[in-house]
Parts: structure tokens; sequence; C-alpha cells
């Protein structure tokens, strides 16, 4: 499994494109301002896109799903439940950030903690990791040792919990139980910033090492 980054828009959100190189398949995850890019990439390599699978509904990670439907019109896009409420809000969003937002076309598969989400001989395991927003996943590949981790944890840094629906002790167990119980090495994706490691989050990240450091949970 390769994991492609496009940075983009005022947040300076990741879009991944997650391509499953031996059958040409590929999943968009999180598709914001940078989504035309990824597209282009997906035309480049000749994939054939499977889905959009969101980590979150928060505005920046899904305000280019417009532009891949317009590109993929069938393509099935997956969010967790407890997040369709603020998708289907997504223009009041912006309005809290002084900003304009078109609706997004509504998700049409609902994500649930324990699922593995095939595409060619690829699979993501989705694991449910409320606290920054209450519908929030992380999707994580054991086999390749990586996980997209949205915006629960980032390099130095956690996600804010001051946005609707936030809360800080919840994000912290969703921490300890889903991204701190992987394997040291597994490359951690974010939704903002570089990619990291859980055993360097585990050991120098200033959030969480006064609560967690150097223990393995
Ligand atoms: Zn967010
Ligand atoms: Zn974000």
């Amino acid at each position: 499994m390769k994991i492609h980054t496009f940075t983009g828009g005022d947040f300076g959100e990741n879009t991944y494109l997650v391509v499953c190189p031996d059958t040409a398949r590929a999943v968009l995850v999180d598709p914001g301002a940078a989504a035309p890019a990824a597209l282009r990439r997906l035309d480049e390599e000749g994939l054939r896109l499977d889905a959009i699978l969101l980590t979150h509904a928060h505005l920046d990670h899904v305000e280019g799903i417009g532009a891949v439907r317009a590109a993929w019109p069938e393509v099935p896009i997956w969010l967790h439940p407890a997040d369709y409420e603020m998708y289907m809000a997504i223009p009041q969003q912006a309005a809290m950030f002084g900003l304009e937002a078109p609706p997004q076309p509504p998700p049409t598969h609902e994500l649930e903690h324990g699922q593995r989400f095939t595409f060619g001989g690829c699979a993501l395991d989705v694991r449910f990791t409320p606290g920054h927003s209450p519908g929030h996943v992380i999707f994580v590949s054991p086999e390749t040792g990586a996980a997209l981790v949205g915006d629960v944890v980032f390099m130095g840094s956690i996600g804010r919990t001051d946005l609707p629906g936030g809360n800080f002790q919840t994000l912290m167990n969703s921490i300890r139980t889903q991204v701190l119980a992987l394997p040291d090495a597994t490359v951690l994706h974010p939704g903002h910033g570089p990619a990291t490691t859980v055993g360097h989050e585990r050991v120098g990240n200033p959030f969480l090492v006064p609560h967690y450091g150097g223990e393995l949970v």
C-alpha cells in the first residue's frame, strides 16, 4: 500500500491518496482543498477510485468532495454516523471561521468501529476515535504499519477539543486505546503537518508524555 500526501487550503489540510499498487485501485482519505491535485495523480497513474473515506466531517477534511464527485460521480462516501449532522452543516461550520462554503454531496455509507475496508488486495481497519469530533475514526493498515489518524494526534501535538462535540478526556482515551496501542514503528499520517510514528509520539509528544510517557499501554 502506498500513501501519497497532498496539502492545501487555509488550514493546510492533508488529502491522502492511498493506492493498492498491484491492483491499481485507490481510495481518497479526507479530500480537502488539495483534492484536485490528488485527482490529477489518479489520472496520471491510471488508478480506479473505489471510495472516499472520511476520518471526520470538519470543513477542511471534506471541502474537496464535490470536486471528486464531479470526476467520479458514483464513488461512495463513507463517514461515521456520529459526524453526519456536522457534515450536513458545512456552511455553518465555515461561518464559524468567517468563511463561506457550499454543502457537499451527502455520505452514502456508514463507517463503524471494527470494520475492515478492502480495496484491491489492500485493507484498512476502522477504529472509532471520538474526542476531536463525535464521530472521528482512524484507518489502520496493520500489514503496512501505517495509520491515517485525521485530527486525533499530530507530530508533537493533539487535536483540539474546543469545537462543537469535542471532549478532551474522550480524545485522550481514544489516543491511549487506539493509537498508542499500535506498534511503535507504525507510521502516523495526520490531517495536518508531517508524518510521525507511534514510538516518536509516545516518548516525545508533550501532550502525551505526562500521561503515558515511556509506558507501553
Ligand atoms: Zn478536525
Ligand atoms: Zn483538520
